[in-house]
């Protein structure tokens, strides 16, 4: 882990995993909410980037300790005890001790094609036909060579050495790439997989010797020949185990090669190369706040419906769209004003009557707009000539009811002489 340590904006003993992308804060559990694989700002609720370190950053150690643990994660661990139970058991001679002769070699191959996967792609078909070409084609490039020192007798010298050491070097670095989803003939270019190598040089060197040893081990394992119990069949299929779990390590900790570097193998950008800065932490505050809203409306009195009387309900829907009218909320209002059926007759002043009537004739509902409107225009209140006015409009306009229009833009004129709407009215009786 890096020494970059970000706190949180709000909390300053919590480490920060977050950054809104709004108020710019740092952001601790506590203050992010998530939802599905999206984080948001409790502060602002703007949207919030999770903090992420590069995974070339990781010292070698967190990825060997990844590597070493492998075996005892779930799957990996009861796949190889199925496996080390079933080859011990068909070891003693017997028609199924072909068992262990097949399913050793296909296993271990497939969990190295398996591990070499981790993080790089996904499509694992396409994958393992890949790989296929990868290492045929590689074995073309490379078995010309091999025959032509065998046969001139060098294979055991050191030229020969150096020959085998490049082949060996040269083919996991092949099957990293593949994994990584480089072209074929970038792959089948010893130039380009030796700059690939190159960038990587001394980590690979690392990689390749830990996965080696292990590899090794493996093997040596399977062969062995130590003793456990007095019980062959224990004996054997702890062999098997021990070889299988030090397998899965080689070929893990090879395939960290392509989910630490696979932007070094011409694959992806570095972007795509990073974790979480704090894997652990999660994102709280949405069910904080979730909690935090349902006992504001217990400690009311009215969170829950059945237990108030009608009466206060709709007290409690009017109080609702009168908020909405003063925050010019007017669709909202509507929609409120509409959800119930009836309402008291006193349950709105002539203003509110009013700016409820417009929003519906705004959203072209004229039935409940001309009742809105006329209720506001009998309260004979400030808000009755424009409702009077307004409800003429409707009339001319979209009711198509030029003689209704006409009374009641003489009505405005009668009733509200000194008013703007009034001479409004008069040019439009004028026409
Ligand atoms: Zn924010
Ligand atoms: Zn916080």
């Amino acid at each position: 882990m890096s020494d970059y340590e970000p706190r949180c904006s709000e909390h300053p003993k919590e480490v920060a995993g977050w950054r809104c992308t709004g108020c710019g804060k740092h952001l601790c559990g506590e203050c992010t909410a998530r939802l599905l694989n999206t984080f948001f700002c409790a502060h602002c609720e703007a949207p919030a980037t999770q903090l992420t370190e590069p995974r070339v950053e990781k010292p070698f150690s967190v990825w060997l300790t990844d590597a070493l643990m492998f075996p005892l994660r779930a799957w990996p661990a009861l796949l190889g005890a199925t496996i080390a139970i079933l080859v011990a058991g068909s070891a003693e001679g017997g028609a199924f001790a072909w068992i262990g002769r097949v399913v050793v070699p296909v296993v271990a191959v497939g969990f190295g094609l398996a591990m070499l996967t981790m993080g790089a792609r996904r499509d694992t078909t396409a994958l393992g036909r890949s790989m296929l070409r990868v290492v045929a084609t590689t074995a073309i490039l490379w078995i010309p060579g091999l025959l032509h020192l065998w046969l001139v007798g060098a294979l055991t010298g050191e030229l020969g050495a150096l020959f085998v050491a490049l082949v060996v070097a040269y083919l996991p670095v092949v099957l990293v790439s593949s994994a990584t989803d480089v072209g074929l003939a970038s792959t089948l270019n010893p130039f380009a997989v030796f700059d690939w190598l190159w960038r990587i040089k001394a980590r690979y060197v690392v990689y390749f010797t830990s996965a080696s040893v292990l590899l090794g081990a493996g093997f040596a394992a399977s062969r062995g020949e130590w003793q456990l119990s007095s019980m062959g069949f224990v004996n054997d299929g702890a062999r098997i185990a021990a070889s299988l779990a030090l397998l899965a390590m080689g070929a893990r900790l090879l395939g960290t090669l392509a989910h630490v570097h696979g932007d070094a193998f011409d694959w992806g950008r570095p972007e795509s190369y990073v974790d979480p800065l704090y894997p652990d932490l999660q994102a709280r505050a949405a069910r904080k706040s979730l909690i935090r809203d349902a006992d504001k409306m217990r400690s009311d009195g009215n969170g829950d419906n059945s237990l108030i009387s009608p009466e206060q309900q709709e007290a409690r829907a009017a109080r609702e769209i009168v908020e909405c009218i003063r925050a010019d909320r007017m669709r909202r209002a509507l929609k409120l004003y509409l959800e119930r059926d009836t309402w008291a007759d006193d349950r709105f002043d002539d203003r509110e009557l009013m700016a409820l009537g417009t929003a519906a004739n705004m959203a072209k509902n004229y039935d409940v707009a001309v009742n809105l409107l006329e209720r506001a225009a009998e309260a004979k209140g400030r808000a009755g000539a424009r409702a009077l006015y307004s409800l003429a409009r409707i009339h001319a306009g979209a009711l198509d009811d030029a003689a209704r229009a006409r009374e009641l833009y003489q009505r405005v004129i009668d009733d509200y002489p000194e008013s703007d709407v009034a001479r409004l009215a008069r040019t439009e009786l004028e026409k």
